[in-house]
């Protein structure tokens, strides 16, 4: 790296600074090569602190900055020591800098998830010491029973074993075992490590793959060996093997040695992914999440770093990894909204997946039944290789399905299950088959209300209402952590026994299905009974092996599951997330109850979907009805494009919060007044969010509307870096948004 005179040196903290900070290079270390990424320990505030040392690159046009002011360059603080590990590699940096930049975030904390715990993962694994018999000596000591147990005991194994280890095991003293050291009897040696990561077996279990699946492997094989930038969408109904189809773009970058990424929109999935693997492979993939012990995330990091990690399969951060040799990089369920971050550093891990493939100069294949329209869109373009696979595995069909009209066909009052969906639960449970039942809302109820005054309760600091959930007895906000017991009588006018639940939740339907099906073994599954990979296992387990025969369940079933003796799912309310003003509600709706609908089916019995609606002409249910997605979503983006709505123009959300209302709609109208004036560009709003109080802030919405091929980030750089703010005040930006709230 070329040095300036005074040996100035930009280091990047993990903090939310939008720059490196200068600092000096000490004399004892200027002939020391230093490279960009390197991990160095500088001052800050009385504190020392990890930080990377930093190089700008260069970013297409419409990303890259209007230079900032001077930065200090007087009484700069000198660097306390490089640290002895690999550099972050050069294109970590790069994509660092590429989601600071396009999501208009500090490049800090881009950096803070990338080294997250690095006090942690830098530590080194500590050595470890085992017992070796020493050859050829002569037992010159008296041989008591726990020294012979010893020497019998190491001898006959085929590792070396510490001293806990035999302490623990054999019930001797560590004063026998010195004994015979000092007798020069046994010795110390270091254990070598053993990687955790055991390399794939490419031949352990090939399947035979259809002429079309074939033919899609192939092809996205040859992407592989290609070693160059390229996006494909793998497109197939749900059942269709797609998994099945990218495991052998998996095996051939094995065979070039690179590494493989697989993102999954939530670990929950990642059980059955891994057991998939598993039986294709023979090892477990490498694993990266948030529940990881710091123990694992510390071994993976560093494997991931020393290329000693062929495949990893992980959620949304897993994209910073330090990859060394990454070959290929798969999406699964692209069109999750899941793969969007919502906090924080806001940033969609698909996109940034295909800019990291960019960057990497590697494949990248994007896994759907139901594409997003932006994919879709890109396919139908060319922009994207797009494969189709149209035909479910060894002859399963599609399922059937059946809108039942909730006008006609109406449950008993006070229920929520229709006589026809009732009728054939009972036969399929009668079958011995397996039936889902999906209502995607967590809780018993989601509105309590006082019959005597017409009160309802709220949070006290969201714009929300508090969820009922009946079985931990609380009153719980989706938004926030508050609950409350749930009360005898009403806060507002003390009436007693008043407060009534509407609507239903999971655990209303999980009642009603009690009753109503009293034989059958029924299976909750929502994040609430799913809080840990361990606990999703084993409800797969209890699904699988038929010990439950009736799952009712929220999004959370919706994703890649395969149970085979499934063969109905009754969708409870499909008109759930139809209403309000989300410009991708429809979309939404029918990518989440197509998703649900393909888990009917998947083996060797046919499956049917019965989706109960109020809203039976919508296209929606047509839609889901006649099974044409791609036709409804080329109707829908040609809808959007005369006013280039995404995915014909961009979007970049503006939200505004504060301590006070006031506060909030200040600042909002003062960005209104101050937006920039060009026919290419719309702003709507200011206007309060839908979600216009949360944890305890006031918020204020804006929508930034350009056409594509505008940089979105310079005007927003123009326009927001000229805004001074009270303290209080905070603007945030959501480039690309998917939710409006
Ligand atoms: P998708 O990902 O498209 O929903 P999957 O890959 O999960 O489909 O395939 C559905 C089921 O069919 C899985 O159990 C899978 O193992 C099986 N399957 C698909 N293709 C094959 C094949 N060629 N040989 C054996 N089993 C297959
Ligand atoms: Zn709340």
């Amino acid at each position: 790296m070329t040095l300036s005179k005074q040996n100035i040196i930009p280091v990047l903290l993990p903090y939310p600074f939008k720059e490196p900070l200068n600092y000096l290079l000490p004399e004892d270390l200027k002939f020391q090569k230093i490279l960009p990424g390197s991990f160095v320990i500088v001052p800050l505030n009385q504190r020392k602190e990890i930080g990377i040392i930093w190089q700008h690159h260069s970013l297409p046009s419409g990303l890259t900055k209007l230079p900032t002011k001077q930065k200090r360059i007087k009484n700069l603080k000198e660097i306390i020591s490089i640290l002895p590990v690999s550099p972050l590699p050069p294109v970590l940096l790069e994509f660092i800098e590429w989601v600071a930049q396009y999501n208009f975030t500090e490049l800090g904390s881009v950096l803070a998830i990338t080294i997250r715990n690095i006090k942690i993962i830098l530590k080194p694994e500590k050595k470890q010491f085992g017992w070796l018999k020493v050859p050829n000596v002569s037992l010159s000591i008296k041989m008591t029973k726990a020294r012979k147990k010893i020497l019998e005991f190491i001898q006959t194994q085929d590792r070396l074993y510490s001293s806990k280890e035999l302490i623990d095991r054999l019930h001797i003293t560590s004063s026998t075992l010195i004994g015979l050291e000092k007798a020069g009897i046994i010795a110390k040696q270091l254990i070598p490590h053993v990687s955790f990561f055991p390399k794939p077996d490419l031949y352990f279990h090939q399947p035979s793959l259809s002429d079309e699946q074939q033919k899609a492997a192939d092809f996205l094989s040859q992407k592989v060996i290609d070693h160059q930038f390229s996006v494909t969408l793998l497109q197939g109904i749900t059942g269709s093997g797609k998994t099945e189809v990218y495991m052998q773009a998996i095996a051939t970058c094995i065979e070039q040695k690179k590494q493989i990424l697989v993102l999954l929109p939530e670990i929950a999935l990642s059980s059955q992914w891994t057991d998939r693997f598993a039986k294709r492979f023979g090892v477990n993939p490498a694993l990266w999440h948030s529940d990881l012990t710091l123990k694992l995330r510390r071994q993976t990091w560093q494997a991931i770093s020393k290329n000693q990690i062929s495949v990893l399969v992980g959620a949304r951060s897993a994209l910073f990894l330090p990859f060394r040799n990454l070959g290929l990089i798969i999406v699964d369920e692209e069109h999750e909204t899941a793969f969007k971050q919502e906090e924080g550093v806001i940033y969609n891990a698909r996109d940034m997946a295909i800019v990291r493939a960019k960057l990497t100069n590697c494949p990248i294949i994007l896994v759907s039944a139901t594409p997003s329209m932006e994919t879709l869109i890109n396919a139908y373009q060319g922009k994207y290789h797009h494969l189709t696979l149209t035909k479910r595995h060894a002859g399963a069909v599609m399922p059937h399905t059946e809108l039942i009209d909730m006008k006609i066909s109406y449950p008993q009052r006070g229920h929520y299950l229709s006589p026809p969906l009732i009728k054939a639960t009972q036969q399929v449970l009668s079958k011995n088959e397996q039936i889902l039942l999906f209502l995607n809302r967590r809780g018993y109820a989601p509105l309590t209300l006082c019959r005597a005054c017409g009160y309802r309760l709220e949070c006290p600091h969201c714009s929300a209402w508090l969820v009922e959930h009946r079985n931990t007895h609380k009153l719980v906000c989706h938004h926030c952590d508050y609950f409350i017991p749930i009360p005898k009588e009403c806060p507002h006018c003390n009436a007693k026994d008043s407060l009534v639940p509407i609507g239903p939740g999971i655990e209303r339907i999980t009642e009603e299905a009690k009753i109503t099906f009293p034989n059958a073994r029924i299976l909750v599954m929502s994040s609430d009974t799913l809080n840990s990979p361990k606990m999703t296992t084993e409800a797969i387990r209890q699904i699988m092996e038929k010990e439950v025969n009736l799952i009712i369940g929220t999004q959370i079933v919706a994703k890649g599951w395969h149970f085979p003796d499934l063969t109905l799912v009754g969708i409870i309310d499909a008109d759930l997330g139809l209403t309000g003003a989300d410009l991708r509600a429809a979309e939404k709706t029918l990518q989440l109850l197509h998703q649900v609908g393909g888990r009917a089916g998947r083996s060797h019995f046919p499956g049917t979907v019965m989706i109960q609606s109020y809203l039976t002409n919508h296209p929606v249910m047509n839609t889901l009805i006649r099974g044409d997605f791609n036709q409804f979503m080329l109707e829908e983006a040609q809808e959007r494009q005369n006013q280039f709505w995404p995915p014909y123009g961009r979007l970049a959300a503006i939200i505004v919060s504060a301590d006070t209302n006031q506060d909030a709609i200040e600042t909002a109208h003062l960005l209104g007044q101050t937006a920039p004036q060009d026919p290419n560009i719309v702003i709507l709003g200011p206007a309060p969010a839908p979600l216009s109080l949360l944890r305890n802030r006031y918020r204020q919405r804006l929508l930034l509307r350009t056409r594509k091929n505008i940089a979105i980030q310079l005007i927003l750089h123009q326009w927001l870096d000229s805004i001074k703010t009270k303290k209080n005040v905070k603007i945030e930006v959501d480039i690309d948004p998917i939710s409006f709230l």
